[in-house]
């Protein structure tokens, strides 16, 4: 696939999801993190949406729950180019009911290049970049380009 670039800006939209044996330890991550989190646009799904506007004392735009098509609403907004990053604790332990739309955020997520910490330790790892407060050029699909593939 053709690539082009996007910058990212210094002040990104950071998407928050936590399945609901992860949230206490998400809550507990975004915690030891507000005082990054708060420099930036938050998102998230309606559960961990609404947990998270309580620990943090700040305002996130919390769309559906996830297993409600709060996923399918991020993945759409990352293949707009609304989200540059997201967080996400999957429960790797637990059957989920909305697995396809777990596996289509985490696909839609790759396909726009997108930083993605599955857990709490990536995500220390990526807040503790200095890519986290500052502009970046991100390689993404050019689109154009792949509307005008040769077909058939
Ligand atoms: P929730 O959704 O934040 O509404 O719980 C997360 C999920 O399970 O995908």
């Amino acid at each position: 696939m053709k690539q082009t670039q996007r910058r990212m800006t210094a002040d990104k939209s950071i998407a928050l999801v936590a399945h609901d044996n992860q949230k206490p330890r998400l809550l507990a991550w975004a915690q030891s993190h507000r005082s990054t989190l708060i420099q930036h646009r938050l998102y998230a799904t309606g559960t961990t949406g609404n947990l998270l506007s309580q620990q943090l004392s700040v305002p996130v735009n919390a769309l559906l729950s996830g297993p409600m098509g709060g996923d399918q609403q991020l993945g759409a907004k990352i293949a707009e180019g609304e989200i540059d990053l997201l967080v996400f604790f999957w429960d790797p332990l637990e059957q989920q009911p909305h697995d396809p739309d777990i596996k289509a955020l985490l696909r839609i997520a790759a396909v726009w290049n997108i930083p993605v910490a599955c857990n709490q330790a990536s995500a220390d790892f990526l807040f503790a970049s200095s890519l986290i407060d500052s502009s970046y050029i991100q390689d993404i699909p050019d689109y154009d380009a792949y509307l005008n593939r040769r077909v058939g």
